[in-house]
C-alpha cells in the first residue's frame, strides 16, 4: 500500500510536469492538493511523508477526525466540500482556507464568526462552470456580483476561484468549464477590488488535470489517482441540495 501511494504520486507529478511542459508553464506554479475524502489518516500521512503538504476535505466530520492525526506532519488544510453554516465553527478550527464559498449568506456567517474570534481566513469562490444541477457553486453569471459582496467582508481574503469541471469524455466541453473560470478570474481582476487577490484557480482532478493545467490551474485537486477508487459515490459529497440550510 505505501508503495502504491508513493508510485501514484510519482505518476501524478510526471503528469503535472508533462502538462506544464506542453503549456509552457513552470511546474512550480501548480500545487497538488490531496483530495482525501474517505481516505483514512494513515494513508494521508503516507502521502504527506512523500513531501506533499496540501490536503482538502469535503466533510466537516472527516476534517475533524483526521486533522488531529495528521497535524504532526503540518499540512496546509483546505475545506473543499459543501459547507453548511452550522458547521462554520468547526471548519475555522481545522482549515485555513474554504475553497467552496458559493453564496453570500454563508460568507456573511463565516465573516461574523471570524470577527468574533478575531481571525481572518482565506477563501475561494466556487463557480458552477458546468451548469450541472448536481454541482454546487455560484452560477457563472452571478459570480462577479458575489465576489464583490464577499470582498466587502474584510475577515475573508479572496484568493481565487474553484470549480469542478464537467464529467464528460469530451475534452472540449471540459476545457470550456476551465476557460470560463479563467475568464471570470480576469473580469474580477479588472474590477481591482480591495481585499481580493484572485491569483488562484483551483481546477482539475484525476481525470482532467492536464486540461486544467493548460487552462491556467494553480491548484489541482486529486484523490482517486493517488488513493484509489472510493467506496462512496461522489453524489454523496456533491449532491446535497436537500441539506442546504438556508
Ligand atoms: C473528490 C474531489 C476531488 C478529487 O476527485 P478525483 O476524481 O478523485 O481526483 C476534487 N475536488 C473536489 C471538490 C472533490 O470533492
Amino acid at each position: 500500500m505505501p508503495a502504491t501511494i508513493a508510485t501514484n504520486l510519482q505518476t501524478i507529478h510526471r503528469r503535472i510536469n508533462l502538462a506544464c511542459e506542453k503549456a509552457n508553464r513552470n511546474p512550480g506554479e501548480v500545487r497538488l492538493l490531496l483530495a482525501t475524502k474517505t481516505v483514512d489518516s494513515e494513508r494521508i500521512k503516507m502521502a504527506l511523508e512523500q513531501g506533499e503538504n496540501l490536503v482538502g476535505e469535503n466533510k466537516v466530520q472527516e476534517l475533524k477526525e483526521k486533522c488531529n492525526a495528521i497535524k504532526v506532519l503540518n499540512p496546509e488544510v483546505h475545506f473543499i466540500g459543501h459547507l453548511q453554516s452550522n458547521k462554520i465553527k468547526e471548519v475555522i478550527k481545522w482549515a485555513t482556507c474554504v475553497q467552496s464559498i458559493d453564496r453570500l449568506t454563508l460568507a456573511e456567517k463565516l465573516h461574523k464568526r471570524l470577527l468574533f474570534e478575531e481571525k481572518t481566513m482565506e477563501v475561494f469562490i466556487q463557480v458552477n462552470t458546468s451548469y450541472e444541477e448536481s454541482k454546487f457553486g455560484v452560477a457563472p453569471e452571478e459570480a462577479l456580483a458575489l465576489i464583490q459582496q464577499v470582498a466587502a467582508l474584510d475577515s475573508l481574503r479572496i484568493k481565487g476561484l474553484m470549480t469542478i469541471g464537467l464529467f464528460s469524455a469530451s475534452h472540449e466541453k471540459v476545457r470550456k468549464c476551465f476557460q470560463l473560470l479563467k475568464k471570470i478570474q480576469q473580469e474580477a481582476i479588472a474590477l481591482q477590488l480591495p481585499n481580493v487577490e484572485m491569483k488562484e484557480l483551483s481546477m482539475g482532478m484525476s481525470g482532467d488535470l492536464e486540461i486544467a493545467i493548460e487552462e491556467g490551474a494553480t491548484i489541482i485537486r486529486v484523490g482517486t489517482a493517488i488513493f484509489g477508487e472510493r467506496i462512496y459515490p461522489d453524489t454523496y459529497y456533491w449532491n446535497e441540495r436537500k441539506t442546504i440550510d438556508e
